[in-house]
């Protein structure tokens, strides 16, 4: 079938695909995107992935992202079926002995946790969650001229540092600089590395503005809001309908891909020059997940009761064992006590499984494109702060990152970021055009540009602003 004639296409329909062309739609753009899977979303589906009636969210889980997105915020999803819930606490670190360490929601709270460290967590974040909405903006996006220096350069006096050294730095209990440090390992890096202090102060200054909630229904809601929204303005769908190659498409003012550079680079390789090719073949990935989810008998069992107020749980003990576990993968090794993510969205949200039942979503880091089987290992970090918990598993479902891959061609050897975010990937990412390439018809709006993974958006706000400015629109 002729596709109808449109201003635009877009290319996935992940969140930063469906972003970039309601960004279009808004300017008046009539849009298409193309979709290979059967169904829209990319990293942000829900599948019953086990047994009937227990739903899995596939990739995303996990939205404090979402829930600060300034561009999210603008569309009013929740108008369109987005309930976006919040777990009692967001972030739980359960340590041995039976203890735990929660990331509550007030600062407060959360430092009354802490115990001897908790002024210190006061001192550190207090400043940053009043000015969460200038710093959000400032990571949301490509790296640009603010009028809040004096935040950013306050910022960055920390952030800069490795989240070792700030923990150490901060914190004098083993439990603390544990907790800080895993959330330093959102960041997919050593945690030795310069600027991996940063992802830990956003990411906790974002659990006390936003939350780090979960969607309704599962992640699959975000995409299907934005799909409705999208619609609203006129813009059009089509799934199932793999793009092999550029000449494939119609022939629009703009083409932007929601995928990678190397698969990019396999569709539109004889429009680039050169230089542009390397440039895009250099893209360093980081390191794959091993992915695991269950369908639960009940609960989890912890050891620590409260850790079933959080909507997330990081597993992996002691400060040490965060460093040693994020090190190890850093020098393509496997880690045997894995830092293990893990969600638990039934506990806040009925749909996911039938009654009494509940699910559980995880995964650990392991080296870029591994082929070791983690299942053992990861079930063996929730056993051991949550014992029977073997027990209570009916299935599992069980991904590498070959099958993530597979999945989805954006997370190259099972990099679920599409790209390494070190210093020098992320603000500059793929290549210093950012967004746009040397063909002014095709640009990129993947999380392989600024900010890079996550489930905000914003890849594609910003690439269909470039897109709007430099095409030539017929
Ligand atoms: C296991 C896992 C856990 C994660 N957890 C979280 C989390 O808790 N919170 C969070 O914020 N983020 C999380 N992420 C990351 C998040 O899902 C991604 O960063 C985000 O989805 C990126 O969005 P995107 O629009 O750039 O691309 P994607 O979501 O990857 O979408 C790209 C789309 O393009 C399609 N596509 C690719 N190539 C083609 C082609 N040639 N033709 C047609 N269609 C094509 C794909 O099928 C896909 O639908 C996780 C990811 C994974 C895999």
């Amino acid at each position: 079938m002729a596709d109808a004639p449109v201003d635009a296409v877009v290319v996935g329909s992940g969140p930063n695909g469906l972003a970039a062309a309601i960004t279009l739609a808004r300017a008046g753009k009539s849009v298409q995107v193309i979709e290979g899977q059967p169904t829209i979303g990319g990293g942000t589906r829900t599948e019953a992935l086990t047994l009937p009636g227990f739903l899995h969210d596939v990739c995303a889980a996990v939205h404090p992202l979402a829930a600060g997105s300034p561009f999210f915020q603008s569309l009013r999803l929740d108008r369109l079926g987005l309930d976006l819930l919040q777990p009692g606490a967001p972030v739980a670190h359960p340590l041995d002995g039976g203890r735990a360490i929660l990331i509550e929601r007030s600062i407060e709270a959360t430092a009354a946790g802490f115990g001897q460290d908790g002024p210190a967590y006061t001192r550190l974040m207090s400043p940053l969650v009043r000015k969460h909405a200038i710093l959000t903006r400032m990571f949301v996006g490509p790296l640009r001229p603010t009028r809040h220096a004096l935040v950013m350069a306050r910022f960055g006096l920390h952030g800069i540092r490795s989240a070792l050294s700030l923990a150490r730095g901060i914190f004098k209990e083993d439990g603390t600089r544990a907790t800080f440090a895993g959330i330093g390992a959102h960041s997919m890096l050593p945690l030795h590395r310069a600027g991996t202090a940063a992802f830990a102060l956003i990411l906790t200054m974002m659990a006390h503005a936003y939350g780090w909630p979960v969607a309704r229904g599962g992640s699959k809601q975000i995409s299907l809001a934005l799909a409705a929204y999208l619609q609203t303005l006129g813009g059009r769908i089509e799934t199932d309908r793999w793009v092999e190659a550029i000449d494939q498409l119609p022939n629009p003012s703009a083409v932007l891909f929601d995928i990678a550079p190397r698969p990019l680079l396999r569709i539109a390789s004889d429009r680039f020059p050169t230089g542009f090719r390397r440039a895009l073949d250099r893209f360093r990935h980081g390191p794959g997940v091993f992915k695991v989810d269950w369908a639960l008998d009940g609960p989890v069992p912890w050891h620590a009761p409260e850790v079933l107020r959080a909507g997330t749980v990081h597993l992996a003990g002691s400060f040490n064992e965060v460093d040693a576990a994020m090190a190890a993968v850093g020098s393509g090794q496997i880690a045997e006590r894995p830092f293990v993510i893990l969600a638990q969205q039934s506990l806040f949200d009925a749909t996911r499984a039938p009654a009494g039942k509940h699910t559980g979503w995880a995964y650990c880091l392991v080296p870029n494109g591994s082929t070791v089987d983690m299942t053992e290992r990861i079930e063996a970090q929730v056993e051991r702060f949550a014992p029977g918990f073997a027990n209570r598993i009916l299935e599992r479902h069980v991904m590498s990152p070959a099958d993530v891959e597979r999945y989805n061609p954006n997370y190259v050897g099972g990099d679920i970021n599409s790209g390494m975010a070190d210093l020098r990937q992320l603000f500059i990412r793929p290549t210093p055009r950012l967004y746009a390439t040397p063909d002014r018809g095709i640009y990129l709006c993947s999380a392989s540009t600024p900010p890079g993974g996550g489930v905000h958006g914003m890849c594609g706000v910003f690439a269909a602003r470039v897109a709007l400015r430099r095409a030539r629109w017929s």
